[in-house]
């Protein structure tokens, strides 16, 4: 029964990408960005927007559902399982660099610093993994097999972030492992006994602020920018542009755009014209991205 409920929890979880706390602030600033954009504010079509039942209930976002419940079964009834408490993966990297490497301490003086400092280098070593991962999602036959699962969505909603297929899903939390146990045990293994268990693991904060910031509105149809900051984090408007059927191999970042930037496939808002439709989907073969070579895939 827990695993069917399951998916009702991620709107009380603030570590899932749908809860109410980002939910609202994603309607919040969808709602600002539209009266910027349409230079009047009318809040009685913002509302009838928001509560279409055609852009909740369609032939897409039925599948973004299916694979929402499908992913959460296979998360509580085997990943969690087989991957075990995150921390066990990080002691047992400690501990391997205690036996093979030596016993190294750094002594800080400020717990706050050391936290500080594994929270900064966690969330840049996730999403450099999320990047390179989804770069070569697109780039791999079969890993684009799995993947298109996602681009296939034509109508994009918050929900459209579980729209991944289960073994997307597998890999992605096998990744998010490795990375946290290489992490962590080295900050476990560096800094002994000045980091604990409950800074390990306590809320991701940077992750918190970005989901806050509008993360929702990635997958949506309310354009939003970030102007001269999209060299630095990725816009909802630069991921709509990774789901539009002619740019798909460009914007594969989750958070920070900088990883785009060094590869060459970072297109900016201001590079699509304010009046083109994005379309999202498959059906097209698309144009080819900045640096990545021409396959054809779409
Ligand atoms: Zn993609
Ligand atoms: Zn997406």
């Amino acid at each position: 029964m827990d695993n069917i409920t399951a998916p009702l929890q991620f709107f009380l979880d603030p570590g899932k990408r749908i809860y109410w706390g980002y939910a609202f602030t994603a309607i919040l600033i969808a709602s600002l960005a539209t009266t910027y954009q349409q230079r009047s504010f009318n809040p009685g079509s913002q509302l009838l927007a928001l509560t279409n039942p055609h852009y909740w209930f369609n032939r897409s976002t039925l599948i973004d559902y299916a694979l929402m419940l499908i992913n959460s079964l296979i998360r509580t009834s085997l990943i969690i399982p087989a991957l075990g408490a995150r921390l066990s993966g990080a002691l047992i990297v400690g501990a391997f660099l205690q036996v093979n490497v030596g016993d190294v301490q750094i002594v800080s003086s400020s717990w706050l610093f050391v936290a500080i400092l594994f929270s900064g280098t966690l969330f840049l070593a996730d999403d450099a993994s999320r990047f390179l991962l989804h770069r070569e999602m697109h780039r791999w036959p079969l890993l684009w097999k799995m993947h298109r699962v996602h681009h296939s969505a034509t109508i994009l909603t918050p929900f459209t972030v579980f729209r991944v297929h289960p073994i997307e899903s597998v890999i992605y939390s096998a990744r998010g492992f490795i990375v946290f146990s290489l992490v962590a045990g080295t900050f476990i293994w560096l800094f002994k006994g000045q980091l604990s268990a409950l800074e390990v693991l306590g809320v991701d904060a940077l992750g918190f602020i970005f989901n806050m910031a509008a993360a929702n509105l990635r997958h949506s149809h309310v354009r939003l920018s970030f102007g001269p900051l999209e060299g630095m984090f990725i816009s909802p408007t630069q991921h709509q542009i990774h789901h539009s059927i002619y740019h798909q191999n460009v914007n594969f970042g989750s958070c920070l755009s900088l990883w785009d930037k060094f590869s060459g496939t970072l297109v900016r808002s201001r590079e699509i014209p304010r009046d083109t439709k994005l379309t999202f989907g498959l059906k097209q073969p698309m144009k080819i991205g900045r640096s990545i070579g021409a396959t054809g895939r779409v």
